[in-house]
């Protein structure tokens, strides 16, 4: 790949710099004019540069994007969305190439360029929806990086046979594995979280777990959780996506709950839904526990809702958080970009020598003016290579 530099950017909104790129990787930043270009040469004309966005929690095998709008039909209940998800996806041809690699042009398009994708595991597609995701990503390049979890989507311990399809999803290439409302779900949560221990242990992964349950039902889970999590060792491999429950706690329960978070190294992703109790996120920040932020499914059977615009649900979390000042506006940006590294199983994704050359420039006067009007991607590069300007895609 050729070398690339970008003039006239203001990294994070600072001081005007040239990005210089060489290969997929981001090798020097300089304050403008103090190093001569090398390679192709774009002129940022003064716009903002951020990192790539992360998607931390998301579903690209699930969704009908590109095709013909389908109305929902499902009842409003995590078994209902299930069931109707089950009953409808054959004939909408889900999961399938085109749409996947729709929906991940999709992300592209606004500047997402890694998400954790949560690919449904189950009795009806067995690991199809994996192979599906692989095809979609290399169809792009590998522009977006894939981080994929093997998700449980109907249940674990109450369909047999799936604890062995995860097991051979994460020799298959999933790099964690999913889990879903032990409680509720399988109304077995020990055994659930017991099953999915054993593989996380066995086979080196991560694990991810869906907890959607409310009130002291969600806690009772997170304590589970916690627990296996020390007693196996797994510190800083283990997430839980959604926990609705965290945030309808009691002040000193949330803060006790936290300390044991951080402690035992588990990281939260959250899609910041309108109508859910806010999260007690200055203390997860103070802890240290990482949180992430995700489009969750984009027009799928589960919701009409959603363009895959992780800065937008970076919006949907400052407005839900009641986020005002500067510096809390820019935390919320980075949660979308250089504090999800983790989630994608990198060291480091920002923009710094050594970085992967994910850098999307937006024009706007600064971080917070980026995050309230979400404007137009003017540029995107992902590992090195120009994929969208001026909000299209050029590949
Ligand atoms: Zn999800």
């Amino acid at each position: 790949m050729p070398s690339l530099t970008l003039t006239n950017v203001r990294p994070w909104g600072g001081e005007a710099a040239d990005i210089h790129v060489d290969g997929d990787r981001i090798t020097a930043i300089h304050p403008t004019g103090r190093a001569e270009p090398t390679g192709e040469r774009l002129d940022g004309a003064g716009a903002v540069a951020l990192p790539g966005f992360v998607n931390a929690h998301a579903h690209p095998d699930k969704s009908w994007w590109g095709k013909p709008w389908v109305s929902y039909g499902g009842k409003a209940t995590t078994q209902g969305r299930i069931a109707h998800e089950r009953e409808y996806r054959d004939a909408l041809g889900i999961p399938s190439v085109d749409s996947a690699t729709a929906v991940l042009r999709e992300y592209l398009r606004h500047g997402t360029t890694a998400a954790r994708g949560h690919v449904d595991v189950d009795l009806g597609v067995g690991l199809r929806g994996i192979e599906v995701l692989a095809e979609a990503s290399a169809a792009l390049g590998g522009a977006v990086a894939i981080a994929i979890v093997a998700f449980p989507q109907d249940g674990v311990m109450r369909r047999e046979g799936v604890l062995k399809l995860l097991d051979e999803a994460a020799v298959a290439g999933a790099t964690s594995v999913g889990g879903i409302d032990p409680a509720s779900i399988d109304r077995d949560p020990v055994a659930q979280l017991d099953g999915l221990f054993d593989i996380a242990v066995r086979r080196d992964v991560g694990l991810d777990i869906h907890l959607h349950d409310r009130g002291e039902l969600g806690a009772f889970q997170f304590e589970l959780i916690i627990e296996r999590t020390r007693r196996h060792g797994r510190q800083h491999r283990v997430t839980v996506s959604h926990g609705f429950a965290l945030g309808e706690l009691d002040p000193a329960r949330q803060t006790a709950l936290v300390a044991e978070l951080a402690d035992a190294g588990i990281s939260w992703a959250t899609v910041a839904p309108p109508r859910s109790a806010p999260l007690p996120w200055r203390e997860l920040r103070d802890g240290e526990v990482p949180l992430g932020l995700g489009t969750d499914g984009i027009r799928d059977l589960w919701s009409p809702f959603g363009d895959g615009d992780i800065l937008r649900v970076a919006l949907d979390f400052a407005r839900l958080h009641g986020l005002r000042t500067d510096a809390d506006l820019t935390y919320a940006v980075e949660l979308a970009t250089r504090r999800a590294a983790g989630f994608v199983h990198r060291d480091v994704h920002d923009l710094v020598a050594g970085a992967r050359a994910d850098i999307v420039l937006l024009d706007a006067q600064n971080v917070p003016d980026a995050l309230v009007r979400c404007p137009r991607r003017r540029l995107v590069v992902a590992g090195g290579r120009v994929v969208a300007a001026d909000g299209e895609l050029r590949i």
